[in-house]
């Protein structure tokens, strides 16, 4: 890449690897279930997340909303964090595609915790109430940060409590494996389904995997269809998801050690403000203490000048870097030292 893209990790390019890969794919129509590399990719995505059987979709906004079309009967509802993807993101798709009710749960800041999923389970008689038919969990929160093996354990233990299936929402699973120096499969044990990309941080163009035990998988094959989702000579593409899946998952830590390096060096700029404990994967939030009077777009046009594209603040004014395959430890220091250019008027 000749310029340094931070607005996310969706942003990187198949690797060289990928794209040998891709060409050399041995494929067939995966409808009728012949491709070999589609095949393959699903085997292996099942063994690394510990589960039954594991399906190729195309997105990971796909692989949610069909992993809350296969658990949940129409009109039943799932209890899940306000600031996950699943409501902030996927464009409303719940209520079309599964016909549920979100619950969201304000979470203020933090992970979704066993006692607050507790005290909004309705599973009762009474006729007005919608019936819990999920709890969905997301880790890698979107926010950049992790949520530990106890408190995954904690919902899990409400869930059985009542026999409610969890989802995990991991589109960055790896990295929070990385972070917590766990094997994926030591946090998708706590759910009964997990999605996870292959599409972001770990370069495959396209495409997630949503995995569970092998009868749902089986009737979220047959649910993937009647979205669209049925793909034929798909193995081009889960060719770059294997790599993605055999070396890339490896090397997340070089990310989060860059965005770790980037956080502290932004730290140091005056004025900055950086939350250094939540930098836990590859992302780094920032804001200034003149925030309010600075022109963003000003900023953002600034960095494009350099090279660097950045996206802008959000609702609470924070920027957020995110650092991935295509970021060195050269760019760290480029991108630092952009931004305190800026910040002090050069
Ligand atoms: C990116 C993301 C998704 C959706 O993936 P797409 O491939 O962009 O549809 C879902 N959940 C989380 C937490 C994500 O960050």
């Amino acid at each position: 890449m000749n310029v340094i893209d931070l607005r996310s990790d969706t942003v990187t390019w198949p690797t060289p690897e990928m794209r040998a890969a891709m060409a050399a794919a041995p494929v067939g129509d995966d409808v009728y279930g012949d491709d070999p590399t589609v095949r393959e990719l699903e085997a292996y995505a099942a063994s690394i997340s510990g589960k039954e059987a594991a399906l190729f979709v195309p997105s990971g906004t796909f692989g949610n909303q069909l992993a809350l079309f296969t658990h949940c009967p129409r009109g039943s509802e799932v209890i899940l964090d306000e600031q996950c993807h699943i409501v902030q993101h996927e464009a409303g798709a719940a209520a079309v595609i599964a016909g549920v009710q979100l619950r969201p749960v304000d979470c203020a800041g933090k992970h979704l915790s066993a006692d607050c999923v507790e005290k909004r389970v309705r599973v009762g008689d009474d006729i007005h109430e919608p019936k819990t038919s999920l709890i969905c969990v997301e880790n890698a929160h979107s926010n950049g940060t992790v949520m530990d093996l106890a408190a995954m354990e904690a919902i899990r233990r409400v869930a059985d409590k009542h026999h409610l299936p969890v989802h995990l929402d991991g589109a960055r699973l790896f990295n929070a494996a990385t972070a917590l120096g766990v094997q994926a499969r030591e946090i998708t044990q706590f759910a009964d389904s997990v999605m996870f990309c292959l599409s972001k941080g770990l370069c495959a163009p396209v495409g997630s995997i949503l995995a569970g035990p092998r009868k749902f998988i089986d009737q979220a094959r047959r649910n993937r269809k009647l979205m669209g989702g049925g793909l034929r000579q798909a193995g081009v593409l889960a060719a770059a998801g294997l790599i993605a899946l055999k070396e890339m998952r490896l090397r997340l830590d070089a990310d989060h050690e860059n965005a770790k390096v980037l956080a502290k060096m932004l730290a140091e700029i005056p004025g900055m403000r950086v939350n250094l404990d939540s930098v836990q994967i590859n992302m780094v939030y920032f804001t200034h203490e003149n925030q309010a009077s600075i022109d963003e777009e000003a900023f953002v046009e600034f960095m494009k000048d350099k090279g660097i594209l950045i996206n802008g603040s959000d609702a609470g004014g924070n920027f957020r870097f995110v650092t991935h395959n295509w970021i060195t430890r050269d760019h760290v220091a480029t991108i630092a030292r952009a931004v305190g250019d800026f910040y002090s008027g050069d």
